[in-house]
């Protein structure tokens, strides 16, 4: 079990920021930027290179509660960025489906 799924099943606290009956968005633990808000699935999937043609309307939900997020948190207009980190060359540490939301500064591209 990860650590998002002890989120989701309210075993562990998070800074809860969104959430419907698919999808919860919580602040990232560790922000990058003031404005870093992580989106997942309720329903456990390892990341977008596990997802199936099934969960193609559940993606398309989740980038729709980052687009709500950005708006809750006060981005939206100023602008932000949304990433997932998909396996080891990726990055991901977490491996439940997560979106980030990142904005509220300058960011900067390439990431590196
Ligand atoms: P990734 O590297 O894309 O898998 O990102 C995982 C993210 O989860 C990192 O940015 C961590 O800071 C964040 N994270 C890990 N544990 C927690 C937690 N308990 N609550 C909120 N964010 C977390």
């Amino acid at each position: 079990m990860t650590i998002f799924q002890r989120i989701i099943d309210r075993e562990i606290p998070a800074d809860i920021v969104y959430e419907d009956d698919d999808v919860l968005a919580f602040r990232d633990v560790n922000p990058v930027a003031p404005v870093h808000v992580l989106v997942i699935p309720k329903r456990a999937i390892v990341n977008l290179a596990s997802s199936a043609p099934a969960d193609d309307a559940l993606l398309g939900r989740l980038l729709a509660a980052c687009r709500t997020v950005a708006q809750l948190c006060g981005v939206a207009e100023t602008g932000y960025r949304v990433v997932t980190n998909i396996g080891g060359d990726g990055g991901q540490s977490v491996f439940h489906l997560h979106l980030h939301v990142i904005g509220g500064r300058q960011l900067r591209w390439p990431p590196g």
